[in-house]
């Protein structure tokens, strides 16, 4: 593993623990996690086992049962795994930096996978802060396993956009092409630490969890590394030689991977590597190969530089440039010839039957396509009384029916759409400088009419 992905957070080793502790929240899987290979090789410096810890909060900032579906299924296949491999797997109830707190006695040292978002700061910062406290000898190290690249190795500061990350990270990322093979541990002593779940029936367990059931889980996307990994091999087989086509909504050619890296079900190093098996061997090549890793890469890597440097990047007072608070302040009292409220949205009542379509894709199946996600967020900027008021619909809307919703990739996306990472644009009504889309856009481009009928049929 490159060196860079570790932040030796705190020096130390309990001589008198018993496991090696791996508290697993962000990377929720086994395959290409950095984090679970570092706790095992730990553990076989040390002839010790290893325990992989995972907390449940019911009370997760916005999330709701299509969310807990998603993840509970891939814990699930964690589970199984990390039992299968001769390791213990303790799955607990409660804020996952208080719920560990019980197993840090015993633990020799711990390894924390890392989450970009400030509560998952937090939460880290938490345990560090009581460990120092109460367990002294105690070790932690912190691993970046989620992204390619970590932020703070490629950039210290916000990047301007895609333009001034790109030639950075691609001179970087080969040397983080360094996920091998995951180690045996070789003490395979299973603990008798109990878990407050069997993750046997998940269905069952989301039923009785105190937590928000207004959204279903979707009909169409299952959560886990194995399916992950079945869908990406599809892509890879059907779809990746016309990615270049796929910003069309209407072609369905996109791999969906972003519902399994929000959870890190999957790792974003192993789709990289799929792409270059795939690349070699004539599955994939030119301008196809090219977009998938920029999307990969670029794109979804410049979104944690901004939850990053961006301190406030889920609030509408800081989340974008000062050209465009000063467009949209030159606009804020233009006429709207629209308005309309979250009702309307969610039950596909607006003039528009693109968004309405849109807006079904949302509702009914928890995705919706990159263009799509654009010109939708630009409808609600355009029928909206005010922008404070279309920012907290949108992020709303989206951190509510996405299951890959709350990601750093959302508020970057979000963002974009009020002129982050974006340039100014011919002036206009209501938007000022901010980019503009329409729906003669879409019908010029695309065969919209038949993105349309595709999402006419889920019910
Ligand atoms: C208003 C708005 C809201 C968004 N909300 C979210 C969100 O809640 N969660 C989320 O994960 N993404 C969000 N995005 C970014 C993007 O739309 C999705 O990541 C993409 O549609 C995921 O589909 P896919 O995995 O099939 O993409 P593919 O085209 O198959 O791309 C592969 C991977 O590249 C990355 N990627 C693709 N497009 C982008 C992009 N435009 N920006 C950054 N990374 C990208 C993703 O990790 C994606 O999984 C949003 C974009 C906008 C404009």
């Amino acid at each position: 593993m490159n060196e860079r992905r570790i932040n030796h957070l705190k020096p130390g080793f309990n001589e008198s623990g018993t496991y090696i502790l791996y508290w697993m929240q962000q990377s929720q899987r086994v395959h290409y996690n950095h984090a679970l290979l570092h706790a095992i090789e730990l553990a076989n410096q040390h002839d010790l086992p290893v325990v992989v810890f995972f907390g449940l909060t019911p009370t997760y900032p916005e999330a709701n049962e299509r969310h807990y579906l998603f993840m509970l299924e891939g814990l699930k296949d964690v589970k199984t795994w990390i039992e299968k491999l001769g390791m213990t797997f303790v799955f607990r109830f409660g804020s996952p930096e208080e719920s560990i707190q019980p197993l840090l006695q015993d633990a020799a040292f711990l390894v924390m996978d890392y989450g970009y978002l400030r509560h998952q700061k937090m939460w880290r910062k938490h345990v560090l802060d009581v460990s120092k406290e109460k367990y002294q000898t105690l070790g932690i190290d912190l691993i970046d396993t989620d992204l390619i690249v970590p932020v703070r190795v490629v950039s210290d500061k916000a990047e301007y956009g895609a333009y001034t990350l790109r030639p950075k990270i691609t001179k970087m990322f080969r040397d983080f092409r360094d996920f091998k093979t995951l180690t045996v541990v070789w003490n395979q002593k299973i603990l008798n630490i109990p878990s407050d779940h069997n993750l046997i029936d998940i269905k069952k367990l989301v039923n009785v969890l105190d937590i928000d059931h207004s959204v279903k889980g979707s009909p169409l996307y299952h959560g886990g590394y194995i399916e992950a990994s079945r869908l990406f091999s599809m892509f890879i087989s059907e779809k990746a030689s016309d990615y270049d086509l796929s910003n069309d909504p209407s072609k369905d050619l996109t791999s969906k991977m972003s519902l399994y890296l929000h959870f890190g079900q999957i790792s974003s190093l192993e789709l990289l590597d799929r792409l270059f098996l795939a690349q070699a061997q004539g599955q994939i090549k030119g301008e196809s190969f090219d977009q998938y890793v920029e999307q990969l890469l670029v794109r979804r890597e410049l979104a944690f530089n901004y939850v990053t440097y961006q301190k406030g990047y889920d609030q509408f007072e800081s989340m974008t440039e000062p050209w465009a608070y000063q467009t949209m302040t030159s606009h804020e009292h233009d006429f709207r010839p629209y308005l309309y409220t979250k009702e309307d949205y969610i039950s596909f009542k607006t003039h528009d039957p693109y968004f309405n379509a849109a807006m079904k894709e949302m509702v009914l199946t928890g995705y919706m396509h990159n263009y799509m996600r654009m010109y939708w967020a630009k409808k609600i900027i355009e029928w909206s009384p005010n922008y404070v008021y279309a920012y907290e619909m949108i992020k709303s809307l989206n951190n509510t029916y996405f299951i890959d919703g709350r990601d750093a990739n959302s508020y970057a996306g979000i963002a974009w759409c009020f002129g982050k990472h974006d340039r100014a644009w011919t002036e206009r009504d209501i938007f000022g400088k901010l980019r503009y889309m329409n729906a003669g856009g879409l019908e010029r481009k695309f065969d919209i009419q038949s993105y349309v009928s595709r999402m006419n049929e889920y019910r």
